[in-house]
């Protein structure tokens, strides 16, 4: 296999693992793994929780690489800006074109931009996203004692920033469209108890709202909201969900409606057949998981970079060695895709998607809502997520319960 060379594009989590699970299954040729952030991959789910109260150090954040791939090529701080895959060509944006036998897309999700009138998009501007370290360091600087921070978004993200901004000593105002912070996930009944919680430690909420207007000069000295609120500010941090880096990508006749349209052998798909030779991992996937039905899904969880880079690494080690392909692409692929969240003293761990089910599926299976709990979430019979506050080790127990796996 030797001059062969696999080309990942994006140095995340996801194109980590990649180049990891080629390695894992016998892959030895040339791995370059090309990223736009000058860092080697870090972890990112500590930068809207406990690495914002500290030291925000890369050697802190950043994945431990398997001897395995020890060898890889990384380049770093370079971007790309176009891929050719009937040339099997990406170019970079500082004027290099890498030809490859093998691609993995690896780009991600970037933070989603409120798209008003008002001061820059920039951190001098007092306005803020959480998506890489250098976002995180940006932020921290403006979370000091008796700051007041505008979180708008009530996801994942903006809870977990509101929760951190507080415990900090900042007056948090937290601003979202919704009716309940993470309903989307949670469900209303437990997302309301979230509510109670985040409330009882200070934090403010606007919620079934909008922002109208950021107010100031150079930077956001008031956000007006839709109802006509006016709250002054000293940051602003928007956490409104992401937009897919697949730019680079475009004019291949993929399906890129949000992320990348895959098979589930994470090939891409182009007018319903599937690409060989690439691969798509990570947050910017959209796949089917048969563990719960056919349909493509980008999920955004931890575990996903992992999952999908180790079933890319398979699928690709075997087309590039010419043996066992047929095997690798049809080889079960049912995820169970997992999430953990901390907020003050809560701690969320989910199992499998939560959004997938009924508005009348969602039930305590355990505990109670007000205290430590796990929730079941179903679609018609079938348990398609859980949700436990708490109560690590039995919610761990429901995992193999959770969707319908695969057999065989
Ligand atoms: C603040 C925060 C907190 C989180 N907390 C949790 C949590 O508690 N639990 C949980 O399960 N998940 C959490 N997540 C989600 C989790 O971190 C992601 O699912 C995971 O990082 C995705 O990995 P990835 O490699 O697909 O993408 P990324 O980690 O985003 O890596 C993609 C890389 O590609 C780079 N790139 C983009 N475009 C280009 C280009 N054109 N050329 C070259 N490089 C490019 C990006 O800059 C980035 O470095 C959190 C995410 C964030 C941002």
């Amino acid at each position: 296999m030797g001059g062969q060379r696999v080309l990942v594009v994006g140095a995340g989590l996801a194109g980590l693992r990649a180049a990891e699970g080629l390695r894992a299954h016998g892959y030895t040729g040339d791995i370059t793994v090309v990223g736009d952030e000058a860092w080697a991959p870090y972890n990112r789910p500590p930068l809207s929780k406990e690495a914002l109260h500290g030291d925000l150090a890369h050697e802190k954040l950043a994945f431990r690489v398997r001897s395995n791939a020890a060898d890889v090529t990384w380049r770093h701080g370079v971007a790309a800006t176009h891929a050719d895959l009937a040339a099997r060509l990406v170019r970079f944006d500082d004027g290099e074109v890498m030809g490859y036998d093998a691609l993995v897309a690896a780009t991600g999700v970037r933070a989603r931009r409120l798209q008003i009138p008002g001061p820059p998009q920039t951190a001098a501007a007092r306005r803020h996203v959480i998506r890489t370290l250098d976002d995180a360091v940006g932020l921290r600087a403006g979370l000091v004692p008796g700051a007041k921070v505008v979180v708008l978004g009530a996801g994942f993200i903006g809870c977990e920033v509101a929760a951190t901004a507080t415990t900090l000593g900042c007056e948090v105002h937290c601003v979202a469209i919704d009716p309940y912070p993470m309903v989307r996930p949670l469900g209303p009944e437990l997302a309301a108890e979230l509510q109670r919680r985040h409330e009882k430690h200070g934090v403010t909420f606007h919620l079934g709202v909008g922002v109208a207007e950021f107010v100031g000069d150079h930077h956001v000295t008031d956000v007006v909201l839709t109802d006509g609120t006016r709250l002054g500010t000293d940051v602003v941090v928007e956490a409104l969900g992401s937009r897919c880096n697949d730019e680079w990508l475009d004019g291949n006749g993929l399906d890129l409606d949000d992320g990348v349209l895959t098979d589930t052998a994470l090939r891409p798909v182009r007018d319903g057949a599937p690409v060989d030779g690439v691969a798509v991992v990570g947050d910017l996937a959209r796949f089917p998981n048969l563990r719960f039905d056919d349909r493509a899904l980008r999920v955004e969880h931890w575990s996903i970079p992992t999952d999908t880079g180790r079933r890319a690494g398979a699928v690709l080690a075997a087309y590039l060695a010419g043996d066992g392909y047929a095997d690798a692409v049809a080889a079960r692929w049912d995820v169970l895709p997992s999430f953990w969240s901390d907020q003050f003293d809560i701690r969320l761990q989910s199992y499998g998607m939560p959004g997938l089910a009924d508005a009348d599926g969602i039930r305590v299976l355990e505990g109670d809502l007000s205290d430590e709990c796990v929730v079941g979430y179903h679609r018609g019979d079938e348990l398609v997520g859980v949700v436990g506050v708490g109560m690590l080790r039995v919610v761990n127990g429901y995992r193999d319960r959770v969707g319908h796996p695969v057999v065989g």
